[in-house]
């Protein structure tokens, strides 16, 4: 069995930032770092267009105030203002504290940080690494997990998380390169492992991303906060739903229906282009439906609309988004200096999560707290986001509640003994699952299955969502949840078995599947991302609360958790 003070899973922002502060706050806790990819490959790696603070450095006049309220606002009032307050009143400092470890920041011609618009955001206030800005950070963090000497178990995927009444005990986790399976124990567990964009058939996300510790917490009983609230980036390249990020209309692209018209202005005229994206993604959305998509031969009535980036001239678009250039151009053959992209929504980011207080740790209910367990980053719920994300808001999230969960728990292990585990049992339960899985003699093929259930998710829990879909939907998934016992792996061996992977994936997609679907369903009014044609009002009497549902395989009972506000009353949200 190993053994750590602490176990994080997770080698993207938030993992590594939490253990960076963990270890600059007592290096002598013995930190470990797990991810089933190499932590460089974590999906951070591909943020493109920056991370907000209000460093005031083009704009004299932003505050943390307003950076709150955008937030607040964005949110459709659903967001936790005393956790939003953190965010954004933390900003400057995890920003410049980033600068100090060596990222390399773009800079204004007298050398500060260069920062700029971003969607619903009221200044200019987002920092940039031209349009890789999750590399540069990502690159700098996993570089200092090495100078703090943090262990770093890379590709090993961690498949159960140890609860026992009610405190976080360690791991269960299995090396992909030979198929060992290894208990880890430890006297803080922290859960970094992202989002879930694999759930939905087109996303911007990498394959890494199919919610695995949303899974796992859910699985061991634990509740999982407003998953309802599903992100759709306006600009997914078509058809493969690349992200072409936000920076690209912060620089100031336009976007353009078959008409050649500039359509946000009938949507969000104070904001146009930059409004935020549950309302830009909708707007795109309508459009398609309303005829005014455009096929590939320029025709109207296709399934995409175009941004528009040729009056920002080659030296802008080369110096300031070179990526998104590069990708539209790569992956689909258009050099946007000269040529409109095809753009549509696409899945982009889990606003809901493992629900946590601003120290990190995990709610057992409304009101309990979980012994042992942290969460921070895109998989936790602190809730910053509310019912919409602004975009940089994310990055900012995984450093700043990084860096507070790390803090929070190397303080909480100080007077910890190692807990007591039974290693042989789940060993066992383990090695029989995987058994369980190679044994099966099944009529489905992995992705057979995972296509149809992506499919699904995408058609029943889409952008525009009814009672009546929703309800089909589920009971689809019943279907789909029986061909999953019914799969068939071709691989028997025990190196480097992806199918194994993918097979346990799979369980992880379905599970969180079926949790938004239900949450979804269960919310019967229209805020932010989610949006039910069948309750097309936000309904702040009823619905001002957030979700909190419990998994059991019985079936996924809601209850709900009040909302912290501080700041800001509701008002109706207009751009
Ligand atoms: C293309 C793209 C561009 C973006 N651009 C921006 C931007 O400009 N600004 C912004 O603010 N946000 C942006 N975002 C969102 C932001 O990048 C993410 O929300 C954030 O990076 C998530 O970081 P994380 O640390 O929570 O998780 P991730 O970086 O996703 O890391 C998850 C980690 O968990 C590990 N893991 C998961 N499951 C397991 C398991 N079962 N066993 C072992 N390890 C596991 C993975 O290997 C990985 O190391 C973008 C997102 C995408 C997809």
């Amino acid at each position: 069995m190993f053994e750590h003070d602490v176990i994080i899973v997770g080698g993207g922002l938030a993992g590594c930032r939490a253990a960076v502060e963990i270890a600059r706050t007592d290096p002598s806790l013995n930190v470990a770092v797990v991810a089933k990819t190499h932590p460089i490959r974590s999906h951070s790696v591909a943020a493109q267009g920056g991370i907000a603070a209000t460093l005031k450095n083009v704009d004299s006049t932003d505050t943390w105030e307003a950076h709150a309220f955008d937030t607040v606002k964005g949110s459709d009032y659903l967001a936790d203002q005393d956790a939003v307050e953190i965010l954004t009143r933390e900003a400057p400092d995890v920003v410049i504290d980033l600068e100090h470890m060596g990222v390399l920041f773009s800079r204004l011609n007298d050398g500060r940080i260069a920062q700029r618009a971003f969607g619903g955001h009221s200044h200019h206030r987002t920092c940039y690494a031209a349009d890789k800005t999750g590399h540069a950070i990502l690159h700098e963090l996993v570089n200092n997990l090495r100078r703090y000497g943090v262990k770093i178990y890379q590709e090993w995927y961690v498949m159960r998380l140890i609860l026992e009444e009610g405190q976080a005990k360690g791991l269960v986790m299995y090396r992909i390169e030979d198929g060992k399976i290894e208990v880890v124990r430890a006297k803080a567990v922290m859960f970094a492992t992202g989002g879930y964009g694999r759930v939905y058939n087109t996303t911007s996300n990498d394959y890494a991303s199919t919610g695995d510790g949303l899974a796992m917490t859910a699985a061991a009983g634990l509740p999982l906060e407003d998953m309802e609230f599903v992100q759709f980036h306006p600009t997914g390249l078509y058809p493969v739903g690349v992200l072409i990020s936000e920076a690209v209309r912060g620089e100031g692209a336009y976007l353009i229906n078959s008409e050649g018209e500039r359509f946000m202005a009938r949507y969000a005229p104070s904001r146009m282009e930059l409004a935020p994206r549950d309302i830009t993604s909708r707007a795109i959305a309508y459009e398609i439906r309303a005829g005014r998509g455009i096929h590939s031969d320029g025709s109207a009535g296709g399934p995409f609309v175009y941004l528009d980036l040729r009056h920002m001239g080659k030296e802008k678009i080369m110096s300031r988004v070179p990526f998104c250039w590069e990708e539209a151009h790569r992956l689909v053959g258009v050099d946007a200096v000269t040529q409109p992209m095809p753009v549509r929504p696409t899945i982009h980011y889990c606003m809901g999560g493992i629900p946590v207080n601003t120290n990190g740790q995990v709610r057992s209910s409304g009101e309990g707290l979980v012994d042992g367990f942290f969460s921070a980053g895109e998989t936790a719920c602190v809730s910053v986001h509310g019912a919409n994300r602004l975009g940089s808001n994310s990055l900012l999230e995984c450093v700043v509640y990084g860096r507070r969960t790390g803090a929070a728990i190397a303080q909480f292990v100080q007077k910890r003994k190692l807990p007591l585990v039974d290693e042989q049992r789940y060993i066992t339960e383990a090695k029989q699952q995987i058994q369980t899985l190679l044994d099966q003699p099944g009529k489905y093929r992995i992705n057979q299955v995972r296509q149809a259930f992506q499919d699904c998710m995408t058609q029943y829990c889409g952008v525009f969502r009814t009672e009546e879909l929703m309800r089909e939907g589920l009971l689809k998934l019943e279907e789909l949840q029986q061909q999953y016992s019914q799969i068939y792996l071709d691989d028997k061996g025990d190196c480097w078995n992806t199918e194994i992977v993918e097979a346990m994936e799979m369980r992880s997609l379905m599970l969180v599947g079926r949790i938004i679907l239900e949450s979804a369903a269960n919310r019967r009014e229209s805020r932010g991302a989610h949006f039910r044609e069948d309750y097309p009002e936000r309904d702040d009497p009823n619905f001002l609360k957030h979700t909190m549902a419990y998994y059991s395989p019985a079936g996924i009972d809601i209850q709900y958790r009040h909302v912290a506000m501080t700041m800001f009353q509701p008002q109706e949200r207009k751009y």
